[in-house]
């Protein structure tokens, strides 16, 4: 059979082989959580509690005015410990809302909904918006608003995005073959909102497991989608490249999905959605893969947010003593980890600890001028330039040269010989251009 991809990309080892075949496992909630007010794109939540109150599993503890936001729920029932400055994993100290627990989950549940067929779109919408559902794939954009395009923006394709290109990541994997059900449903719902008719399920030929389970229950339970098994490639399951792979569209520079009628929801965001709409659950867990070989028992583990990284070594029987990199999401888009007190959020799809072996010690070396970091680029950007705009500070030619279209995908820097640190250039090019914008804005004003 013939397998769709993008063009470009790049084959790095997968690792997936640590925790593919470990079933998931319900870690018990923690003593302690630690829910940051900002896990989502959009604006910060503020919170609805204080020190002393107790706060039942599921209550909203923290929300926002914005529509461009999503509410932040205790995920554990008990007293509120404090209101602190703690690590967050995206590498700050962050504002979070500390709760102690007292004992088991008493629910405060969303409104029910009894037969999403029959129920006003808007009505879904609030739901999703109320349980607090964000893209969980990584990217955290609200999915309200993801499901609410402008009137403009006609849809006509959903894709769900059972890709998981990320080396090492087996959580999607793992969730497809043993809640099939429950994402398939959850993208009938996402669809139904849309009124969208033409649905794809694009998963990577490393998943057989997968592919053949949510390919058996589609037909089983009568659902239109097609399934659309993709060649393995990185990075496939960012979504320029995924429309490209399953519709052959082209998401042109500066331009999102819904600029070509489609709108692309990952397949754990999916079970999230059918959990808040047809079980009246909000978001207060996630699958999480804890592995690697400085990890001695490599695990898929369903914890609640809020739960410090620390717990989730200890129930994979810790970490192992030549541990030399932690990363939170994979080596590739991933954020290097130093403190373990660090919760995990609505975006930790994964846990990676890795020993000296596999990560080479990196020296840099100036640039030889060989392409390979623009050969690799999947957006046609060039690199190096970008990152050396962002090194000197040059907003004017940042813009000009894209930095925008940049996804973050790290596949320069993976194919860049002289291991100059191109990414972390690019993102401070982001940065300074953001800087200079406001700047004029404020200007202007
Ligand atoms: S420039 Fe950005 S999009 Fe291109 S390869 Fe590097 S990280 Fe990926
Ligand atoms: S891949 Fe590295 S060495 Fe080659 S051109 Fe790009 S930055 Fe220079």
């Amino acid at each position: 059979m013939k397998l769709s991809t993008f063009k470009k990309g790049l084959h790095p080892e997968d690792y997936k082989y640590f925790s593919r075949n470990q079933a998931i496992e319900t870690l018990p909630p923690p003593d302690d959580v630690y829910l940051p007010l900002q896990q989502h794109i959009g604006a910060p939540c503020v919170p609805l509690v204080k020190k002393g109150d107790r706060v039942k599993t599921g209550q909203i503890i923290a929300n926002s005015e914005a529509y461009v936001s999503a509410p932040v729920h205790a995920t554990v029932t008990g007293i509120v410990k404090d209101i602190e400055k703690y690590y967050h994993p995206l590498g700050m100290r962050e504002t979070m809302i500390h709760i102690q627990r007292d004992g088991e989950d008493e629910w405060d549940y969303l409104e029910k909904i009894r037969d999403w067929k029959w129920t006003p779109k808007e009505q879904l919408l609030k739901t999703i918006r109320d349980a607090g559902i964000v893209g969980l794939g990584g990217a955290t954009f609200p999915t309200h608003v993801k499901l609410n395009p402008p009137d403009d923006k006609p849809i006509d394709s959903f894709i769900l995005n059972g890709v998981e290109c990320e080396p090492y990541l087996t959580a999607d994997d793992r969730l497809m073959i043993e809640q099939a059900d429950k994402i398939l449903l959850g993208m009938a719902i996402m669809m139904h909102i849309l009124d969208v008719q033409k649905g794809y399920i694009g998963i990577e030929n490393n998943k057989p497991e997968a592919i053949a389970r949510m390919q058996k229950r589609v037909v089983e339970l009568g659902y239109p989608f097609k399934m659309v098994p993709l060649k393995v490639k990185y990075p496939q399951g960012a979504e320029k490249m995924l429309i490209y792979s399953v519709l052959k569209r082209k998401v042109p520079a500066g331009k999102l999905p819904l600029d070509v009628g489609v709108v692309v929801n990952n397949v754990a965001t999916a079970f999230a959605v059918a959990e808040a709409v047809c079980e009246a659950k909000p978001l207060i867990r996630r699958v999480i893969t804890v592995t690697g070989d400085g990890v001695t028992q490599p695990k898929n583990l369903m914890a609640r947010l809020g739960t410090p990284f620390k717990e989730l070594f200890n129930a994979c029987g810790n970490v192992k003593d030549n541990v030399h990199r932690i990363f939170m999401g994979g080596p590739m888009m991933g954020m290097t980890q130093y403190h373990l007190e660090s919760p995990v959020i609505k975006g930790s799809s994964g846990i990676v600890a890795v020993s000296g072996d596999l990560v080479e010690e990196l020296l840099t070396f100036p640039c030889i001028h060989c392409g390979a970091c623009v050969k690799a680029c999947p957006m046609n950007l060039l690199p190096l330039r970008i990152s050396k705009f962002g090194q000197r500070g040059m907003p004017e030619q940042l813009e000009e040269y894209g930095v925008t279209n940049c996804i973050e995908c790290g596949s320069c820097a993976f194919a860049c010989p002289a291991n100059i640190p191109l990414v972390q250039w690019i993102k401070v090019g982001k940065l300074r251009l953001r800087e200079h914008q406001a700047k004029l804005a404020k200007e202007k004003a």
